[in-house]
C-alpha cells in the first residue's frame, strides 16, 4: 500500500547511496515525507533532482552540525516521528592490524553517532507523541564473528546495545527502536569491497557463498524491512534484533 507512512516525518542518514538511498526512496514512496541526509553532496543533489525527497548534507560524526539540524527538523517539521541511523563504515582488518585511529573513526561512524542523532532528535519526538527509530547493526556483530571485520564486528554488537537501551528506557513512551541486521547487500561500498580484493572474482564469489540463498541482498529488500518498522503495523516490536541475511546465520 503507498499510505503506510502517511503523516510521517522520516530523517535518514548516509540516505545518498544504497540501502539509505533505497530507503529514503521507499519511505517516500509509503507516503512518508522524507528527509535525506548525507555527506555527499553531489548524491544528494540528484536525489532531490529525481524526487520530491527533501535533502540535507549533514555529518553523522559533528555533533554541531547534528544540533543544527535536529533544530531545523523541530522547527520546519515539529520534529520527525522516523529516525532511520543508516550511516556505517565497513573497516577491513583484524585486531592486530586495526590501528587506534582506524578504531576510533569506526566507533564514531558506527556508534557514536547514532547516539548524537538520537539524543538530539529524541526529545521533539516524544513531543510529537512518540516514532520509530531504526538502526542499521549487521549480522558481522554480536549475532556472527566474521573475519578481517574487527572494528566493524565491535561498532555493530554496541548498535545492537545501543538499540536495546533506547528502546527499555522510553518504551512507555510510545518510542520504539529496533536494530537491522542484513547479511552481504549489493551496495556501491560493497561494490567497491569486491573489486579492492586482489582477486575480485573469488572476493564476490565467496560473499557470495556466505549466504546458503546463493546470492547477495538487495538495498530494496532491506529497505522494505525499514518501511515495516517504521509503520504502525510493526507496533509490537521494540528492542529487537531484525536479521535479513539470506540465511547466513541460520
Ligand atoms: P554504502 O556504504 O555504499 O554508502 C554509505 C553512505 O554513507 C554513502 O552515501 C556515504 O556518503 C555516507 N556516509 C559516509 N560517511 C558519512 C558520514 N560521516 N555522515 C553521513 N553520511 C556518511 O551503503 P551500504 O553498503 O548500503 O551501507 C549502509 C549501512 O548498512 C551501513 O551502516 C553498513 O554498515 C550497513 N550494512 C551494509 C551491508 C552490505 O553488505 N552492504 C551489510 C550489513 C550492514
Amino acid at each position: 500500500p503507498s499510505n503506510r507512512l502517511a503523516g510521517k516525518v522520516a530523517v535518514v542518514t548516509a540516505a545518498g547511496q544504497g540501502i539509505g538511498l533505497a530507503t529514503a526512496i521507499a519511505f517516500a514512496a509509503a507516503g512518508a515525507r522524507v528527509i535525506a541526509t548525507d555527506i555527499n553532496a553531489a548524491a544528494l543533489a540528484s536525489l532531490a533532482a529525481s524526487s520530491t525527497i527533501e535533502t540535507a548534507l549533514l555529518d553523522v560524526t559533528d555533533a554541531v552540525a547534528i544540533d543544527a539540524f535536529a533544530g531545523l527538523i523541530a522547527t520546519q517539521h515539529g520534529g520527525c516521528s522516523v529516525l532511520f541511523n543508516c550511516a556505517g563504515y565497513v573497516h577491513t582488518g583484524t585486531v592486530l592490524t586495526t590501528t587506534a585511529a582506524q578504531f576510533d573513526f569506526s566507533v564514531n561512524l558506527n556508534v557514536k553517532s547514532m547516539y548524537l542523532m538520537i539524543h538530539a532528535l529524541l526529545p521533539a519526538m516524544l513531543q510529537r507523541g512518540g516514532g520509530a527509530i531504526i538502526n542499521m547493526a549487521s549480522v558481522a556483530s554480536s549475532i556472527k564473528g566474521a573475519p578481517n571485520r574487527f572494528a566493524y564486528g565491535t561498532t555493530k554488537a554496541a548498535v545492537i546495545g545501543l538499540t536495546k537501551s533506547v528502546a527499555a528506557d522510553f518504551v512507555s513512551q510510545g518510542i520504539r527502536c529496533n536494530a537491522i541486521c542484513p547479511g552481504t547487500v549489493d551496495s556501491p561500498s560493497w561494490q567497491d569491497r569486491v573489486n579492492a580484493a586482489d582477486d575480485p572474482l573469488k572476493a564476490r564469489a565467496e560473499f557470495v557463498a556466505r549466504q546458503p540463498m546463493g546470492r547477495v541482498g538487495t538495498a530494496e529488500e532491506i529497505a522494505q524491512l525499514a518501511v515495516y518498522l517504521a509503520a504502525d503495523e510493526s507496533s509490537f516490536t521494540t528492542g529487537a534484533v531484525h536479521v535479513i541475511d539470506g540465511g547466513w546465520s541460520n
